[in-house]
């Protein structure tokens, strides 16, 4: 004869009672409105759930169809976007490449620029070109279009004459498709993120 094993005590999740289940399938104590309040709190659990995954396949659907609607060049902008991002961190801390001044880093997006040396405006195919993207200021990125001549011996510095003469003399033109575009977001985005991680690391450590 197989003995049955005796049920461990448990303890009430509602009213916190320490019972002996009559089964292994009992989930309170034996008080039928603890039965009840349990069932309630799943049938909410449960609704609750579904409500939240209705709510995220809603989000979904129009984050995809906005993402249908974006031209070209709105794609542009958010892959330029990224790519400046990671040239804020990957240079977080370094002077400006132009006229060498400290930098406040403190300020996303307000006092460091991605000074671009060759601009977009003329070189458009090395727009993510990451040789040809630097941390500036904004005094030299935009009062003095880039400030080019201290600009060119701090990158020659930087990356090599070798580099930098390969920046100055390609001209082959590039097309950006959506995809493209997609990717370098996509990329950069991921790639910023790690450098921002790094960058706090190191922040941390050197404090
Ligand atoms: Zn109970
Ligand atoms: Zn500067």
């Amino acid at each position: 004869m197989v003995k049955a094993k005796k049920p461990k005590p448990k303890t009430c999740p509602i009213c916190s009672t320490v019972y002996t289940p009559r089964s292994s399938l009992q989930n309170v104590c034996h008080n039928y409105k603890c039965a009840i309040a349990f069932n309630k709190k799943r049938d909410e659990e449960i609704a609750a759930r579904e409500q939240r995954r209705q709510a995220k396949l809603r989000r979904d659907d129009l984050r995809q169809r906005r993402e249908k609607l974006k031209t070209k060049s709105d794609w542009n902008k958010e892959a330029q976007v990224a790519v400046n991002r990671y040239i804020f961190w990957r240079d977080y801390g370094l002077p400006c490449i132009a006229c060498g001044r400290p930098l406040n880093y403190g300020v996303r997006g307000g006092a460091v620029d991605a000074s671009h040396y060759r601009s977009r405006g003329s070189a458009s195919h090395l727009r993510f070109n990451l040789f040809n993207i630097h941390a500036g200021c904004v005094s030299c990125n935009r009062d003095l279009s880039g400030n080019l001549i201290p600009y060119r011996i701090n990158l020659i510095k930087k990356i090599g004459a070798d580099r930098v003469d390969l920046i100055e003399h390609d001209n082959t033109p590039r097309k950006f498709d959506i995809p493209y575009l997609q990717r370098v977001k996509a990329i950069f985005t991921r790639r910023a993120r790690h450098y921002e991680k790094l960058r706090k690391r190191q922040m941390e450590q050197a404090a």
